[in-house]
């Protein structure tokens, strides 16, 4: 049996690991820190999951909070304002199945710990290239799932991918309380019974989103994540302040630019813990095959590789589709040697699709032109359409080719009766 080196618990590496496991694997995980350490650390994002990465995590048996209706987001309302804070597109629907919303410092903390239970082998160390290099000898694979920001200067740059050099926005998430997201929606039917996430662009400005989320402590809180377009207005953050007052100010900017916003957070406050996520997240795409001072190829996955801003939440729902293919590519091949060729070919495979993840978010990024305008409108004015086009968050590359292109943007709102109405 194949020894299989994974470098990271996150979403990538922990998935991986159990694929691996419960195909009759030993895979050793390497984490930077113990499963308390992650349950009480700070900085981790609250992720929206979708429908199809969570099957993924259903097959594995890892899906713990399933019953738990407190992470359960059932509709999505999508928004875009003029910076004056006027609505001027309203989308609505169900999700196809419901998606998860979660603290990921439990999610992680609980994986790793089961990780152990089942049988998994975990080192916990802060790997470094030196660490590779002593794992070799006995790893027929060393894939590194570690994360952003990590060995950067292992993983040349592919520019041939990207579409910006810098930044996009300034992002920082809130773990909140008391956000009312049933706000405004009062007069749909049976609404405060369904788990809601309300996404509002605010043109040219950047974008607001909220969410329900299983706390660590098991509790139903909010998150509200501003992604801010430097310079136009709402990057109004600063890493040295306090977080309270720093969620003070943000709801007095929505307050006097965007009052229909403000609505869902006026009598909201931080959530206990009194922390946040901050910071600029340039999106990057690097090769995925790097080679130690030895010479031995070792293969990054997921953040470690594609970076993403989290504006239309693709980087965790794309990391756990990535690697339920790799778990099927490692297993496809057999006892054959995992050669840089081989890591060059599942790439390719997942690049397939997973590049449309980045290109959602980066069309996103620049904001809705006059072709996505156009199919928002009318996604507002037909349920079918909207339904089909919200869906589709879950799995970007359904968005090829109308959503970027006039000709079949215009024949698919053709068949939803919705050309030129
Ligand atoms: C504010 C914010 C909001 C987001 N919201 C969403 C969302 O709603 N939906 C979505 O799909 N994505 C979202 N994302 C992105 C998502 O969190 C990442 O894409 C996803 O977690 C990447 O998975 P990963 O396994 O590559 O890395 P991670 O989940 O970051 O895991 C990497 C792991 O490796 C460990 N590690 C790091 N260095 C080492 C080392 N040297 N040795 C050993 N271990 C190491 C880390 O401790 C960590 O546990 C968001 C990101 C941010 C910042």
């Amino acid at each position: 049996m194949r020894n299989i080196s994974i470098i990271g618990a996150g979403q990538a590496g922990l998935q991986l690991g159990f694929g691996l496991l419960k195909a009759g694997y030993k895979p050793t995980v390497y984490s930077d820190m113990t499963p308390d350490q992650i349950l009480n650390s700070s900085g981790r994002p609250v992720t929206i999951q979708f429908g199809p990465s969570l099957r993924l995590e259903e097959e594995l048996d890892l899906r713990f909070w399933r019953e738990n209706r407190y992470c359960e987001v059932q509709d999505v309302y999508f928004s875009v304002f003029s910076p004056e804070g006027e609505k001027l597109v309203d989308v609505n629907t169900n999700f196809d199945k419901a998606a998860q919303s979660i603290d990921l410092r439990m999610k992680f903390g609980r994986w790793l710990e089961e990780f152990e239970r089942w049988g998994g082998k975990v080192v916990i160390e802060k790997c470094t290239i030196d660490s590779m290099e002593r794992m070799t000898p006995e790893s027929d694979l060393i894939v590194v799932a570690a994360g952003r920001g990590q060995f950067m200067d292992l993983f040349e740059i592919d520019e041939s991918k990207m579409e910006f050099e810098q930044a996009q926005r300034q992002v920082a998430m809130f773990y909140a309380d008391k956000c009312d997201l049933h706000r405004q929606l009062e007069g749909l039917p049976d609404v405060r019974q369904r788990q809601v996430t309300r996404y509002s662009v605010i043109n040219g400005v950047g974008e607001v989103m909220m969410a329900p989320y299983l706390t660590r402590s098991g509790v139903e809180k909010q998150y509200i994540q501003f992604e801010a377009i430097p310079g136009a207005g709402m990057d109004i953050f600063n890493r040295d302040e306090d977080v309270g007052a720093q969620y003070e100010k943000a709801k007095n900017w929505l307050k006097q630019h965007q009052p229909l916003i403000y609505q869902l957070v006026e009598e909201s406050t931080t959530a206990p813990e009194n922390e946040w996520v901050f910071g600029k997240i340039p999106p990057t795409v690097r090769k995925p095959v790097a080679y130690l001072p030895s010479g031995k190829a070792v293969f990054g996955v997921a953040d470690a590789v594609i970076v993403n801003d989290p504006v239309i939440a693709q980087g965790l729902n794309g990391a756990s589709k990535w690697m339920g293919l790799l778990l099927k590519q490692i297993i496809k091949h057999g006892e054959k040697p995992f050669t840089s060729d081989w890591m060059q070919s599942c790439f390719d495979e997942y690049w397939e699709t997973g590049q449309f993840n980045n290109k959602l978010t980066n069309t996103a990024l620049r904001g809705p032109g006059p072709l996505q305008f156009k199919i928002l409108k009318a996604a507002s004015k037909n349920e079918r359409l909207a339904h089909m086009f919200l869906n589709c968050l879950g799995e970007a590359y359904k968005l090829d080719p109308w959503y970027w292109n006039e000709v079949e943007a215009d024949r698919l709102l053709d068949q939803y009766g919705e050309l030129d109405s």
